[in-house]
């Protein structure tokens, strides 16, 4: 059984990290944002520069949903190209950051609400490597991913944040990795900038509700209208939210930016909480 000790013994050999790690929504969009230069993947490169570097990267994937809750808990987590219908090049990504076996039973050891399973078996999705490696291109620090149990509802994922809020003091930056609006099967092609009215309007719903700090609104996301029916046709990619939301301590501020839609019925739009 991990204990606090754990936590604190992960923490006590990295220089530096008393300061709280800020707590990062970034809307992932297209697979190929990790390997193009565009203004996204521009200002993930700017993030990696700009935020102190962390001891550790734990990131909360869209792409990864599990029964239970789990963490990576390899030395080497492997790369995952979870997508098809991609050019080769997106294929051939590796990014070979490792991971934190000891942070796993840290993150593990944090959290009282459910019993987190070490997992052996994942890696990094693209909804993690494709913002991570734009990030720290050099694959230097740790990263690790905690699955999305995907059978619980949104109070279940805030709760956990708030359990786990504790590791940005740690040095730990958590990724919130997905997107507010996400509709594929609206997808408009010929579009790739801007977005349908419904996707909009939801857009703007979400940041208004961010920005007041209406979280309970925000969980409850079935109870805001058509737009948010269209926005949130499954909530896998909409959770990542929940979860960077319930990482906000008493006095945070929350940055918006690349507030964006992109091919009609998905929304860039991200936070930065510190
Ligand atoms: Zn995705």
């Amino acid at each position: 059984m991990a204990s606090l000790k754990d936590l604190q013994n992960f923490s006590s050999d990295l220089p530096g990290q008393s300061e709280r790690m800020p707590a990062l929504f970034i809307g992932h969009g297209s697979p190929m944002n990790g390997i193009e230069d565009n203004p996204f993947s521009q200002s993930w490169s700017a993030l990696g520069k700009s935020v102190a570097t962390p001891a550790a990267v734990l990131c909360i994937s869209a792409h990864w949903l599990t029964e239970g809750t789990h963490v990576t808990a390899m030395e080497h987590p492997r790369t995952i190209h979870d997508f098809y219908g991609f050019p080769q090049a997106l294929f051939n990504v590796q990014y070979p950051a490792p991971g934190s076996p000891e942070l796993a039973k840290a993150t593990a050891a944090q959290v009282k609400k459910t019993s987190i399973g070490m997992d052996h078996e994942w890696g990094l999705d693209h909804g993690t490597w494709s913002v991570v490696r734009q990030m720290y291109p050099e694959a230097n620090v740790p990263v690790l991913q905690l699955s999305i149990d995907y059978a619980r509802p949104a109070t279940y994922h805030y709760e956990l944040a708030r359990e786990l809020s504790a590791l940005r003091s740690k040095g730990v930056l958590i990724i919130g990795s997905g997107n507010m609006v996400h509709n594929l099967r609206m997808l408009n092609w010929r579009e790739p900038q801007g977005g349908f009215d419904w996707a909009i309007e939801m857009n703007e719903t979400f940041k208004n509700l961010i920005r007041k700090d209406d979280h309970t609104a925000l969980m409850n996301y079935e109870k805001l209208g058509p737009a948010a029916k269209l926005s949130i046709p499954t909530p896998d990619h909409y959770y990542p939210l929940i979860y960077t939301l319930g990482l906000k301590e008493k006095g945070e501020s929350v940055e918006i930016f690349n507030d964006t839609l992109t091919m009609g019925s998905v929304s860039m739009t991200s936070l930065r909480i510190s």
